[in-house]
């Protein structure tokens, strides 16, 4: 069985520095997360507050730490203090409160919208009237202590290729459209889309951050 830094290599060579690549460790024990900062990988993704500030706070402080699943406005002050970027932000309310703990840490912290492309009713995320919505918002000028960087998506759980293929290309289109409301504290920069079953569509697509799991930790 190929270990973790050759999954990671590979997956890089794959990417060819087109996009970064972040490993999504949830579920996984801290020996693992470990095991996987000792070949120098520094950028990991949890999907759950509990879990990622438990493994932070045993974990060398210089990990990146990507939160990508759904957030609890009420939790938020939890990671505050850490997190390098917040994949998953569906509400307004939640930026709002993600505005007043990075004030209250003294830093900006880095966010993307997550948008709702897949053709599944289980999965988070704005349509593209609700991001529009917030991106034309006067409100939206104010919090200095939040920065939205970019875009994140899901495709729809499907053996069609296609059809993930136009989600993303959807996605990156609505990226694209986005750049028009850039401002201080709105930038598009990255559009993190693509995991374990469909990040080389992603890349070709225009992803510059994967968010891959069990390609190289194993299933869950
Ligand atoms: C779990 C998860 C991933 C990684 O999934 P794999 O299929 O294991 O690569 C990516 N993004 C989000 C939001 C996740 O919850």
């Amino acid at each position: 069985m190929p270990t973790i830094a050759q999954n990671i290599q590979e997956i890089e060579k794959q990417l060819q520095n087109r996009a970064r690549l972040i490993a999504v460790t949830k579920t996984k024990p801290v020996e693992i997360l470990q095991e996987t900062y000792q070949t120098g990988f520094r950028r990991f993704g949890e999907n759950k507050v509990q879990e990622m500030t438990a493994k932070h706070d045993v974990l060398p402080k210089d990990i990146e730490w990507h939160m990508i699943g759904h957030l609890q406005s009420n939790k938020v002050k939890y990671i505050a203090p850490y997190v390098s970027m917040i994949h998953s932000v569906d509400q307004f309310k939640l930026l709002k409160e993600i505005n007043k703990e990075g004030r209250k840490n003294n830093r900006v912290i880095h966010c993307l919208l997550q948008i709702f492309i897949a053709e599944e009713e289980t999965k988070f995320g704005l349509s593209e009237t609700e991001a529009t919505e917030i991106l034309e918002s006067a409100e939206l000028t104010s919090l200095t202590n939040i920065k939205i960087v970019g875009l994140m998506g899901m495709a729809s759980n499907t053996e069609d290729n296609e059809q993930v293929r136009n989600e993303f290309r959807h996605l990156k289109t609505l990226f694209e459209s986005f750049k028009k409301y850039e401002k201080e504290n709105v930038q598009m920069l990255e559009l993190s889309m693509g995991m374990s079953g469909d990040y080389p569509v992603a890349v070709e697509e225009g992803s510059t951050l994967v968010r891959v799991g069990s390609a190289i930790f194993g299933a869950r």
